[in-house]
């Protein structure tokens, strides 16, 4: 064989080869089918029986960041029941399971574990029997999805081209536990990342989400005004901080109003204001905290640098001193959730094929936070939200509200979204390569 004739056949092959392999092996509608398949699997009573009664069971029992060991306990336990293997510990609390060949292309499922430290309020057979925690965020559902997911994507093993990474991640709630996660390394090699959460303003059986920006970057500040204390009739012997911090407070929406473009939602809070107890007495100091967000890294931290120069100067002009602390408690910065473009457009064609294109509706972005934004920092990942809502049965309270409630007619749904997302995925993309933005 010429050189030229070597050539061109290594060039054919080659572009056989980099053909995705679903060009192969299935056709559109065998892929349409594969949702709708995964749903009716998921509301088999098996499967719903299993789902129902692990989230039951983590409600009655719930564990706050990094302290989910029962409910870490109870996901490993029913992952030896479905023969799946899993790492653990990771974070502390977190479990890692893999379904499928073992091999490449990786994509990951992630449910978040951690409940609230709050009392709930509503009577019911299973309500928590820890005083003062509660799933009021509705992980423990996301917990019982991702195990029904565990238990469609097992027993259809075979039809998976790759491998399906399960993550179930110990404190969301502030405490970044997703960050935890990515350091610990679970994110070595896995190509896409999807994630959910329970809505109560949604319908059931519909999803809402957006490309891009999703949810806000968020973090936290706590500033101590020093002053000097004294009598409050003799203000002249005295440096005021309460006055301080009040003009400090009030120059702190001017960045907001003034210096923010109008386009670009921002948000400044001072949600802590604590300084004095006597009437005649001005005080030594008085701290002050809040909460700033951003759509954007290089806004985010604009408005921190100008918070802490605001502080300071602010405080300054009044006589006193300031500190500002952007990691209270040890709290940290969530970034910004974004959804890869690729990995949404896969989402809605997933979720639309399973529920319907009018069941999948976009959305404006929300100024909350999720540390999923930890994954999607680092890996293409697309974050949905999933309906719950039945006007039927009268209206669902809030999010992080004593009254919360799962309606678990939601379970199915969550586990074959779940379930499909990631099996389409091994179908449909063979690279990183093909999701890059
Ligand atoms: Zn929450
Ligand atoms: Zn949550």
């Amino acid at each position: 064989m010429g050189f030229w004739k070597f050539f061109t056949a290594v060039l054919i092959l080659n572009l056989f080869w980099s053909k995705p392999t679903s060009s192969i092996s299935l056709s559109t509608t065998e892929l349409s089918e594969i949702p709708t398949k995964f749903l009716s699997y998921a509301k088999k009573p098996e499967i719903v029986n299993l789902m129902v009664d692990a989230r039951r069971r983590i409600h009655e029992n719930p564990e706050v960041a990094f302290e989910e060991f029962e409910t870490s306990k109870l996901i490993r336990n029913e992952l030896d029941k479905m023969g799946i293997e899993y790492k653990h510990p990771i974070a502390v609390t977190g479990v890692v399971g893999m379904v499928g060949t073992g091999e490449p292309p990786f994509v990951a499922i992630r449910a978040d574990m951690d409940a609230l430290p709050m009392q709930e309020s509503v009577e019911w057979e299973h309500k928590s029997k820890v005083p003062g925690k509660m799933h009021a965020c509705g992980h423990d559902a996301h917990v019982a999805m991702l195990l029904g997911a565990a238990r469609i994507l097992q027993d259809h093993r075979q039809e998976l081209k790759g491998t399906v990474v399960l993550i179930f991640q110990p404190a969301e709630e502030g405490a970044g536990g997703a960050k935890k996660m990515v350091e610990d390394g679970i994110l070595k090699n896995i190509d896409a990342i999807f994630g959910l959460h329970v809505s109560v303003d949604l319908p059931i059986g519909s999803v809402a989400s957006r490309p891009g920006a999703l949810l806000a970057g968020s973090g936290l500040f706590e500033a101590i005004i020093s002053g000097k204390g004294g009598h409050a009739a003799i203000p002249q012997h005295t440096i005021d901080p309460i006055l301080a911090a009040s003009s400090v407070i009030v120059s702190l929406q001017h960045l907001i109003s003034r210096e923010a473009d109008p386009l670009d939602s921002q948000v400044v809070t001072v949600g802590k204001f604590q300084g004095g107890g006597a009437f005649n007495v001005i005080p030594d100091y008085v701290t002050i905290g809040g909460t700033f967000r951003a759509f954007s890294t290089e806004s985010f931290m604009q408005l921190k640098k100008r918070i802490e120069e605001v502080i300071k100067a602010q405080a300054a002009v009044q006589r006193c001193n300031a500190t500002v602390d952007f990691y209270p408690d040890n709290k940290i910065f969530f970034p910004v959730t974004t959804n890869n473009k690729v990995l949404h457009t896969h989402f809605e064609n997933v979720a639309g094929d399973m529920l319907g294109i009018d069941n999948v509706q976009g959305m404006q972005p929300l100024m909350g936070s999720e540390d999923f934004s930890f994954y999607s920092d680092v890996t293409p990942g697309c974050f949905f939200f999933l309906g719950m809502a039945n006007e039927t049965r009268g209206k669902l309270a809030s999010l992080h509200s004593p009254y919360f409630t799962i309606n678990e007619d939601v379970l199915p749904y969550g586990a074959a979204l779940h379930a499909s997302v990631a099996t389409r995925y091994l179908l449909e993309f063979e690279s990183k390569s093909h999701i890059s933005d």
